[in-house]
């Protein structure tokens, strides 16, 4: 649930973001001493593994192996219990069946330790016995201000602090690499597999967490400390499930307004959408394509796959970052150049046009035609290599139309790889744009990677993944925070409904028109005489829909007729339409028929709107009417919008083209985005309640929108 504090302001207010306690932050993970209750030699158990990881990784603090049985571990003297140490540690880490938690969460507590570390699984993973022993944990630590991480993960894995509290075999190595990379993980086994994946690739990490069940420290927790920590400039996190989604969007712009992007793997994308029992709007906003939205309104990049997550970040972590538009290629290989051409056309990224100085430097290198991009280093006609490569790469990053360098390392000569990538090198003090490897070959490439390993340059093992990271880094450039909406004038909040109940279309569209949505007048008629009288006086031609609590979709049942010309048309269409929606339907409650005016449109749009759990009320908008769910063309933001949100909105959807005018047509756009500020201001004045809102079609003509149909579901 939204925050009430978050429900009760007004929308501008709601993006201040308080400010965090950093040092106490840097404090509670930067170890002194840890005591390893249940720690042994044995390296069969889980508390034997981490205690030896720990003392192998070069930890400078006091460790406190704590075992009855034992005076010795490894060299260390060993405790019987937390209260015979010498000193009081920082942090505890337990390993042991969950039965024997609490006692020691108590004494820690009570001799005042700052962070305890649970690995031990059985609680709030395990049923509603585990949940009440997880609470009590908590109590108990906060109670005595002691933070806890876990119970049920892997540890953290700290290279930056040499703290390693963590049984997975991926830290038996002799280094564990760094990069200026954090990483908060739901899933432990998911944080040990990528470390080890990440690390045999070239990259590294300041610090991993594997938040476990967060009973108490959460990924928020995570993100805001390494937003704190000086040592990490990019953050990578893998959720689930997010604890407090008020809190993940601070969190989120605390690490925009420090200039560190935040990355995030959400699983749950494949959730199928919810059944549209009452509207479009659920179905086709349904929670991953909130979160998404959420994403790109807040700056946060989320990624579909973990890896390029951490492709991506390598790059953000340690080459210039700029807004991509056009690339460069450079390659020993005619073929790589091809295919990575048209791998970066596919994602919309633009070649390069080197300008002058570039082209002029490249020309004498390459044979006429060949001095463009993708630049096939095999061509160039020089004898000396080593110019060649350094000229090269020198006229790449002085061109002005380059945003970014892409080296697609085709097998080739390896001395010819080893020269562009110390031609890279010698470029890196004067780089102002990234440059990205990429290694399609196998392990006759290895020498590469170890030197790009060595020298910290990026790589990927694909072309493929290389430009799907270079199309991340292009939307990074595009993510924008939204920009305040301003309510209309004669816009307000005193007309929302405030009862629950379900709103039929002559009732949802009476409170649409309180908004100021444009709607076509109509009545509902309960006799075929009363119908007919109705229709003169709204004006022929006419539509006339059955009203039914009991009905979705009116026009799935016979129960929509268009285009009634006079008064013996609309008796007859009365008459059978009252007759095939009762074949179709035979219980459903008849309240009427609806008589309204006909409108003239070109095209049907759907503005829907509905509560999200986690963050609010959100509006969706794009192709309409009967098509709805089969056109993936629309747009989704949390509510309220600005016109210039809801206008970049339509811009980015297929059926722009359409609304900006075609075959000579013009459509009154400026009048959909009215209707669409003004839905989104309503759902936002129905925030404290759930509610599903479909306006579905608003018919856009020449000189109007209108909305035709519209139904609305308060809880
Ligand atoms: P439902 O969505 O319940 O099937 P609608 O009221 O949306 O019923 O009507 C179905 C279709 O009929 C709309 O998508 C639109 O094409 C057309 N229609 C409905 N009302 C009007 C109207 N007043 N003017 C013009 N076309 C209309
Ligand atoms: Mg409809």
């Amino acid at each position: 649930m939204i925050s009430s504090g978050m429900a009760v302001c007004e929308p501008e207010a709601s993006s201040q973001v308080a400010a965090l306690d950093t040092n106490a932050l840097k404090d509670l993970f930067n170890l002194k001493s840890i005591a390893v209750i249940g720690a042994s030699e044995d390296q069969s158990k889980f508390g034997g593994r981490l205690f030896k990881n720990l003392l192998t990784h070069g930890f400078r603090g006091q460790v406190y192996p704590i075992n009855v049985a034992r005076d010795e571990l490894f060299g260390l003297k060993t405790y019987p219990d937390l209260t015979d140490l010498p000193e009081t540690p920082d942090a505890f880490v337990i390993a042991l069946p969950s039965h024997l938690v609490k006692t020691h969460v108590e004494r820690a507590a009570a001799l005042g330790v700052k962070l305890g570390i649970i690995i031990s699984s059985g609680f709030s993973d395990a049923g509603d016995a585990g949940r009440a022993a997880e609470e009590e944990l908590v109590q108990i630590a906060r109670a005595n201000g002691m933070r806890l991480i876990g119970p049920n993960c892997l540890g953290m894995i700290s290279p930056q602090n040499g703290i390693v509290l963590c049984s997975s075999p991926v830290v038996d190595r002799p280094d564990l690499p760094k990069r200026p990379i954090g990483f908060a993980s739901q899933s432990g086994a998911l944080m040990t597999t990528l470390f080890d994946r990440v690390w045999s690739e070239g990259g590294g990490f300041t610090h991993g967490f594997s938040v476990g069940n967060q009973a108490d420290l959460e990924v928020c927790d995570f993100i805001d400390y390494f937003v704190a920590d000086e040592a990490t400039t990019v953050i990578c996190a893998y959720i689930e499930g997010l604890k407090d989604a008020s809190r993940f969007l601070e969190s989120a712009r605390r690490a925009r307004a420090a200039g560190k992007p935040l990355l995030v793997v959400k699983a749950g994308r494949s959730e199928a959408g919810r059944e549209a029992a009452f509207s479009h709007t659920a179905s086709i906003a349904g929670d991953a394509a909130v979160f998404a939205a959420v994403c790109r309104q807040e700056g946060i990049m989320l990624v579909d796959d973990i890896n390029i997550m951490f492709s991506v970040a390598n790059v953000l972590a340690s080459q210039p970052r700029r807004p991509i538009r056009n690339v460069a290629i450079l390659t020993p290989s005619g073929g790589g150049g091809a295919l990575a051409a048209d791998a970066l056309a596919e994602a919309g990224i633009d070649m390069a046009t080197f300008d002058e100085k570039a082209a002029a430097m490249l020309s004498k290198h390459y044979p006429p035609g060949q001095a463009q991009n993708p630049i096939d280093f095999g061509t160039r006609v020089g004898t000396d290599e080593s110019l060649s490569s350094r000229e090269t790469v020198q006229a790449l990053h002085q061109d002005t139309n380059t945003d970014a360098i892409l080296c697609v390392m085709a097998m080739s000569p390896l001395f010819w790889q080893l020269q562009i990538i110390d031609a890279q090198m010698a470029m890196a003090d004067q780089a102002t744009k990234p440059v990205i490897f990429a290694i399609d070959a196998g392990r006759t490439s290895d020498p590469v990677r170890a030197r790009l390993t060595e020298l910290g340059l990026p790589y990927t093992n694909s072309t493929a993944d290389a430009v799907k990271a270079l199309d991340y880094l292009k939307k990074l450039g595009a993510l924008q925070p939204s920009a305040g909406a301003e309510r209309p004038q004669d816009c307000t909040a005193a007309n929302a409904p405030a009862k629950s109940g379900q709103y039929d279309e002559d009732q949802a569209k009476g409170i649409l028109a309180k908004y100021g949505v444009a709607v076509n007048e109509g009545a509902v008629a309960t006799t075929a005489e009363m119908a007919a009288g109705m229709a003169a006086k709204v004006g022929f031609p006419v539509v006339m829909k059955i009203v039914s609590q009991d009905i979705v979709h009116k026009s799935d049942v016979g129960g929509v007729v268009v285009r009634l010309s006079n008064a013996d048309e609309v008796t007859a269409a009365y008459n059978t339409m009252l007759q095939t929606v009762k074949s179709h339907v035979p219980n459903a409650r008849i309240e009427g028929v609806l008589v309204q005016r006909m409108v003239e449109g070109s095209l049907e749009m759907i503005v829907g709107a509905r509560k999200d759990v986690e963050f609010g009320p959100v509006v969706v908008f794009g192709a309409g009417g009967v098509l709805v769910e089969m056109l993936p063309d629309r747009f989704i933001a949390t509510a309220p919008l600005s016109k210039a949100q809801v206008l970049e909105g339509l811009q980015s959807l297929p059926i722009w083209k359409m609304l900006a005018g075609y075959r000579g047509r013009t459509l009154d756009y400026e009048a959909l985005v009215d209707t669409i500020v003004r839905v989104s201001w309503l759902a936002w004045d129905l925030r404290d309640y759930e509610f599903e809102l479909d306006v579905n079609p608003v018919l856009v003509g020449s000189d109007h929108a209108t909305a035709v149909d519209a139904r609305l579901l308060i809880v």
